[in-house]
């Protein structure tokens, strides 16, 4: 296998592009060695500018749901492409839409539409501030919801002293209004509610984390931050990013029977397109401008291609629950087969595993937390990831991402997975 073409696009990139990529993960920094370049992808397949074949493990961070370039999604791209690209006006589509969104998600009864993730973060809380009329916000150690700078406090890095940005260009003013608390502990969360008593505005959580590694919530965890947040008046906000539309037809809310006050949702609802959205409980969403005074906005918000694109995914998920009985097999297979290899090879890494996200920890202590999966070998990681790359499997560069499964991939795919899995950690 040769990358030549990759090497020589990230050596020049780097001349344009700060560290030659944009956005830092893609960089391989914490794998080492150079990036591969993308030319296309279809199906369970990815394809660099080498044209080298990957089995795709990560479907652009979790949206290919159903595989790269679906049929149906791809002609509806392709008819709304003809009726021009933005106009910066309502639609049609932005109304069903927000009608398809409220009628899966169970926490959402109104929804406004924005471009990214980051962006439906960043609003959720401000209206959640707006709303109780608060400041503060809690989030916890390692995840992540966007570069807004709220959230780059103790976000999947080191620095977990509270209150202390992770990036230089964020203010200390910004930073103390974020508390920190580490994951699957409720204790710490009363604790910071007590301590900082009317102050608190929001908690805002990865229901399932996907990027300290896939983290799951302990049993009774997420109904302990409802119980806390009911009785403290604190606005609970799921971060649906990259478990929205993927962990069931409602995300992780509906698959764990608890419904938050807010939701933020990305990628998924674009079928891969820049989209996110945020929504809640009406009485909250109310408080956005034009019908409230919260002040929120976007010139390609709802924009016309995105829209058609994520409207034609969510109704072939809401339409065919075959889907998630597929992605749930499809995850059991390949982590009941990695479980196994690992048995056999006397190994005891952890493999953490909801529906159709999984992460194999290179470590032995059992993956709850920030400060458990900070346990792991990242050079052992680094090792394991670029043997499975060069065996035609494209993993998350990271120890700390999960890998996101899609309907594409067949049994004979399944079967490749597993197959290196068994010689890349029979070697390392
Ligand atoms: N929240 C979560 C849970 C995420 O995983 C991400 C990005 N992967 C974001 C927010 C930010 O989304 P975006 O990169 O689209 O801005």
């Amino acid at each position: 296998m040769t990358t030549n073409t990759s090497e020589a696009l990230f050596a020049k990139a780097k001349n344009f592009i700060p560290g030659g990529v944009n956005s830092p993960v893609r960089a391989f920094r914490s794998v080492g060695g150079n990036p591969i370049f993308i030319k296309r992808a279809k199906g369970a397949y990815i394809f660099d500018e080498d044209d080298n074949q990957y089995i795709e493990l990560i479907n652009s961070w979790g949206p290919m749901i159903l595989g790269h370039a679906f049929e149906p999604v791809e002609q509806a791209v392709s008819e709304a492409i003809k009726n021009s690209f933005s106009f910066g006006a309502p639609t049609r589509r932005e109304v069903e839409m927000a009608e398809l969104i409220i009628s899966m998600v169970p926490s959402i009864e109104k929804v406004r539409m924005v471009n990214s993730g980051t962006e439906a973060t960043m609003a959720a809380i401000r209206v959640a501030r707006g709303y109780t009329g608060r400041e503060k916000i809690i989030k916890f150690e390692g995840c992540y919801h966007g570069h807004g700078d709220s959230f780059l406090i103790a976000a999947g890095s080191g620095a977990v002293t509270m209150g202390v940005p992770d990036s230089p260009g964020v203010t200390k003013g910004v930073a103390n209004d974020t508390l920190t608390a580490p994951y699957n502990n409720l204790e710490a969360v009363q604790m910071l509610c007590d301590a900082n008593k009317g102050q608190i505005a929001a908690l805002i959580l990865e229901p399932v984390v996907g990027n300290m590694g896939c983290v799951l919530p302990k049993e009774g965890y997420l109904q302990g931050l409802r119980n806390i947040c009911t009785k403290e008046g604190i606005v609970l906000i799921f971060d649906e990013v990259m478990t929205g539309f993927r962990l069931a037809k409602g995300g992780a809310q509906e698959r764990f029977g608890v419904t938050p006050d807010m939701t933020t949702l990305g990628k998924i609802i674009g079928g891969g397109m820049p989209v996110g959205a945020y929504g809640g409980k009406a009485e909250i969403m109310n408080c956005v401008s034009p019908q409230g005074p919260v002040y929120q906005a976007g010139t390609l918000s709802g924009n016309p291609i995105a829209m058609a694109a994520g409207l034609t995914m969510l109704h072939h998920l809401n339409d065919h629950p075959e889907v998630y009985t597929q992605l749930e097999a499809t995850g059991n297979q390949i982590v009941g087969g990695i479980r196994s290899i690992l048995d056999k090879l006397n190994l005891n890494y952890q493999i953490n595993h909801v529906g159709s996200m999984y992460s194999l920890f290179f470590t032995e202590t059992p993956v709850v937390d920030f400060e458990t999966a900070k346990t792991s070998d990242t050079a052992k990681f680094g090792k394991y990831f670029h043997g499975m790359l060069d065996k035609g499997i494209y993993l998350a560069p990271s120890q700390y991402e999960a890998l996101f499964l899609s309907t594409a991939l067949s049994q004979e795919n399944i079967a490749e997975v597993l197959a290196a899995n068994e010689a890349v950690l029979s070697m390392i």
